[in-house]
């Protein structure tokens, strides 16, 4: 190390005061993860409070050369949170203010650190809510979903996080504080909110969000349909979508997924079934009412074995529950999973979980299926035992070959959890070396360079997906180097 740790760290002190610094080897065993699979210890953590000890702390840790990492729940599942090369952690858990509430221009103002749900909550007293409800929402943050471009079962039909948010305050790496965008529907010029929004906290540290939000809705009606056939539910969800009704949601979880969830919440649901599809239908009683006995029928046209529907708030949280709890779940297969995030038009649905199937079966790996179907954005579970040899190596080479069948098909990498240090090695896959240097003007465009979450998104030519279980990311939180 060609810098003072000992003195750096007492300098984060003396901005954050020593109880929001973390450097013990044992304090910073729980900042070396996120929800993936990879994992590596951060130089220390800091915890500030505001926004002048943000811009304290990047000034003083770009007077060391040394990269800031921004974290908010640490519920990603690309790696972005995690501190590669030396980094500091810079957690933003006590920015959880509600700034605002602009009633009747349905906006708010919030700080990053404000936990998703908290947010619909607060607002439901006026009737609205924020739409963007990422699966994690009663556990990730705003700012973590600015940086990831969160999406979430309900943005098939109302968008991912760029469509619900107008501006940020940021700190930048000289340590000044701007607005990209603003607290206004519609500002002129570059959209630099939207470069923003994305970007993985490679470009700087919210500090500020300010959101749309929405009206609830009159009337929700949620429907689950099993099936026979994985087949038969991919067909409905194209035939749901092609009949012109475009519903809040369509989610779906195959029959690994169902034998995870069925001790946990008993949904009892035929012991044949393949798949099980939920769909949700918002808006005006009418217009809900109509809409719900369409896709009822389309249901029962696919051969559905068993179709549940409500509009009753209880019941409907009872039918989601299978679909929210699922990851939870898996653990009563494996101790471990790795979920992958890759999306395929809605078209190749079938084509692709078909192969996804067949890949597990080939590599012997057991893939549990839960996703939002309804916008082709996969998310096929690995599940696997991390203490049983060759375990780990097996299911990234099995992310890594579902992968290249989502871009075979002419999908993404990513539908909504980033690139982060799971798929910087694939996105080789989707750009050229021309597209991916042009990407990456941006971030001295922003003058961030590698001030902010070093080697993320952009290949390093290092392993270092995984390389936790190899070995090779250097543990620096020993008790030794303070
Ligand atoms: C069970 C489960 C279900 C999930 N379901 C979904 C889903 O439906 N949809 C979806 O999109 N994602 C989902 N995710 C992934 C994850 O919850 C999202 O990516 C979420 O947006 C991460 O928020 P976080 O606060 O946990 O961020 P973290 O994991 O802490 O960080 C994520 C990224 O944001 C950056 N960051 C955090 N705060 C800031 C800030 N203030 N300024 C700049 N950069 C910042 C970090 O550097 C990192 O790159 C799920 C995760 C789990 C575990």
């Amino acid at each position: 190390m060609t810098f003072d740790r000992r003195r750096l760290i007492s300098e984060l002190e003396s901005i954050a005061g020593p109880e929001f610094v973390a450097w013990k080897p044992e304090d910073l065993l729980v900042y070396e993860y996120d929800g993936s699979i990879d994992r590596a210890t951060p130089l220390a953590v800091v915890v500030p409070a505001d926004v002048d000890q943000v811009s304290a702390i990047v000034r003083l840790c770009r007077q060391y050369e040394v990269a800031l990492v921004p974290r908010g729940a640490g519920t990603g599942l690309s790696g972005g949170a995690i501190a590669l090369d030396d980094s500091v952690q810079i957690v933003m858990s006590r920015f959880r203010r509600i700034i605002s509430v602009d009633v009747d221009n349905m906006t708010a103002v919030v700080e990053p650190g404000v936990v998703n749900a908290d947010l619909s909550a607060h607002v439901a007293r006026w009737g609205l809510y924020y739409v963007p409800d990422p699966s994690s929402q009663r556990a990730c943050t705003i700012g973590g979903n600015v940086a990831e471009n969160a999406g979430g079962p309900h943005c098939l039909a109302y968008g991912v996080t760029t469509n619900h948010v107008m501006g940020m305050e940021v700190v930048l790496a000289n340590g000044n504080v701007v607005w990209l965008g603003g607290e206004t529907r519609e500002t002129a010029g570059y959209d630099l909110r939207g470069a923003f929004i994305g970007s993985e906290g490679t470009l700087g540290i919210a500090t500020r969000v300010a959101v749309r939000l929405q009206r609830l809705p009159e009337a929700v009606q949620t429907m689950v349909a099993t099936f026979r056939s994985l087949d038969q539910a991919t067909q409905t969800v194209s035939d749901i979508i092609a009949s012109g009704v475009l519903p809040a949601a369509i989610e779906m979880i195959d029959k690994v997924t169902i034998a995870a969830v069925e001790p946990y919440y008993h949904p009892g649901y035929p012991p044949d079934a393949e798949a099980v599809l939920l769909v949700e239908v918002d808006g005006l009683r009418e217009t809900v009412k109509e809409e719900s006995a369409h896709i009822e029928g389309i249901c029962r046209r696919n051969g559905t074995s068993d179709f549940r529907s409500s509009d009753d708030p209880v019941r409907r949280a009872e039918l989601w529950a299978t679909r929210k709890g699922a990851i939870g779940a898996f653990g009563n297969l494996r101790p471990n999973y790795y979920l992958v995030d890759g999306v395929v038009p809605r078209t190749k649905l079938r084509d692709v979980m078909r192969k996804i199937s067949n890949l597990g079966a080939e590599l012997d790996v057991l893939i549990a299926n839960v996703f939002h179907a309804g916008d082709g954005n996969l998310h096929p579970c690995i599940l696997f035992d991390e203490r049983e040899p060759g375990a780990v190596e097996k299911t990234i080479a099995a992310g890594e070959k579902i992968l290249e069948l989502c871009v075979e098909a002419g999908g993404a990498l990513s539908g909504e959890h980033g690139i982060g240090i799971e798929k910087q090695a694939y996105m080789g896959l989707m750009y050229n070396p021309d597209d991916l240097a042009a990407m990456a003007r941006l971030k001295p465009a922003f003058g961030a360079g590698e001030c902010f979450n070093p080697s993320k998104i952009f290949p390093t030519g290092r392993d270092l997906h995984g390389a936790a279980y190899r070995g090779p990311i250097r543990r620096t939180g020993t008790a030794e180097v303070v």
